[in-house]
């Protein structure tokens, strides 16, 4: 007999999302340990004393893991333990090394993971990054990080000023009396410049051409990176840009490159910003995102390439669900 480990997290005590969450945990388990559902013999669950909505034995007879013993109990309410945490082990027949499986912010509890993991998320304009990071974030109860949105400001700065993007040295000059600050509201990353919040500014497409510009420059680059290095070393994150993944963090503990072919990549781009109520015009935008890349891919320092270690996922013909869960399956393999 062997037994299998495992946890997962919900974002709150919902029936459909404990159903979905249990769902989620036997199907990897069964997954990563080759399983058959004959081989269970019983499947025995705890729940953190903030669930009450429903039984995870009973979400877990609904997945298909009828064949089995059930059973689930609530856990004591532990001073600074996780939150809306369900907790499984499964009793194998079965000779095999056991795999345990750890999702969403339940990862923490793994002793052999460290508590605080940096997921990178590199790739061009309009490749789905940041839909993706967030969505992970989200899923894993961890931080996002835009790192665009940190050159977007810089940018937005520099032009507000008045200044040359390509002057290095003004750029340079000025970034040193801005105060940049990233905050968080509702998991939502805010971007602050000297008190103001500069969220939604900083995405007109007149500053994505000067973000870029800026970006080249070897002193913002170092300055960036020092600052999303601070922030990723203090709290699990997701970070998206061009080089979290080969320069910002090459240790990163799981990197993804994520591309797409121009025209999808612009499209996502136009429907994003005409949604925002922006005017746009297609064939502009798809030229501004393919010289963007020649930009970014070329500069001297810390250009926009795949890490040798990263998992490349073409997303062009593929929904965020597609990605977000190639992504999930690709962490659970690793861990
Ligand atoms: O990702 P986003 O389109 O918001 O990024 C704007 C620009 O900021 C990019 O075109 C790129 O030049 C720069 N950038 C970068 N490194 C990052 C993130 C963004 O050079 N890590």
């Amino acid at each position: 007999m062997v037994v299998i480990r495992g946890a997962t997290t919900i974002n709150r005590d919902d029936k459909e999302e404990i159903k979905r969450a249990v769902k989620e945990l036997l199907e990897q388990i069964a997954n990563v340990n080759q399983l058959i559902k004959d081989e269970i013999v019983s499947i025995v669950f705890s729940s953190t004393s903030d669930i009450h909505a429903y039984y995870p034995a009973k979400a877990a007879r609904e997945a298909g893991f009828e064949g089995c013993s059930l059973f689930s109990a609530q856990e004591p309410d532990i001073h600074g333990g996780l939150s809306l945490c369900i907790r499984v082990m499964i009793f194998v027949e079965k000779d095999i090394k056991p795999r345990h499986v750890y999702l969403r912010g339940a990862k923490v509890l793994r002793k052999d993971i460290a508590t605080v993991y940096s997921v990178a998320i590199d790739g061009p304009a309009g490749s789905g990054k940041s839909t993706v990071a967030k969505r992970l974030a989200a899923d894993y109860h961890i931080h996002y990080l835009d790192t665009g949105a940190m050159y977007r400001a810089c940018a937005l700065c520099v032009v507000e000023a008045g200044l040359d993007v390509s002057d290095e040295a003004a750029v340079v000059d000025l970034m040193r009396t801005v105060e940049l600050e990233v905050e968080y509201e509702n998991g939502v990353q805010k971007t602050i410049v000297n008190g103001r919040d500069v969220s939604e500014d900083i995405r007109r497409p007149a500053i994505s051409m000067a973000a870029s510009a800026v970006s080249k420059h070897p002193s913002v680059r170092i300055h960036m990176a020092e600052q999303q290095r601070q922030i990723a070393g203090k709290m699990s994150c997701v970070l998206d840009g061009r080089d979290i993944g080969t320069f910002v963090l090459p240790d990163a503990d799981f990197k993804f490159f994520l591309t797409a072919r121009p025209e999808i990549r612009a499209k996502r781009r136009y429907d994003e910003l005409v949604a925002k109520g922006h005017t746009v015009d297609f064939e502009e935008l798809k030229a501004e995102i393919v010289r963007r890349d020649e930009q970014d891919s070329t500069r001297a320092v810390a250009p926009l390439k795949v890490a040798e270690d990263a998992v490349v996922i073409d997303t062009s013909e593929m929904t965020v669900e597609e990605v977000v869960s190639t992504i999930k399956q690709r962490m659970q393999e690793r861990i």
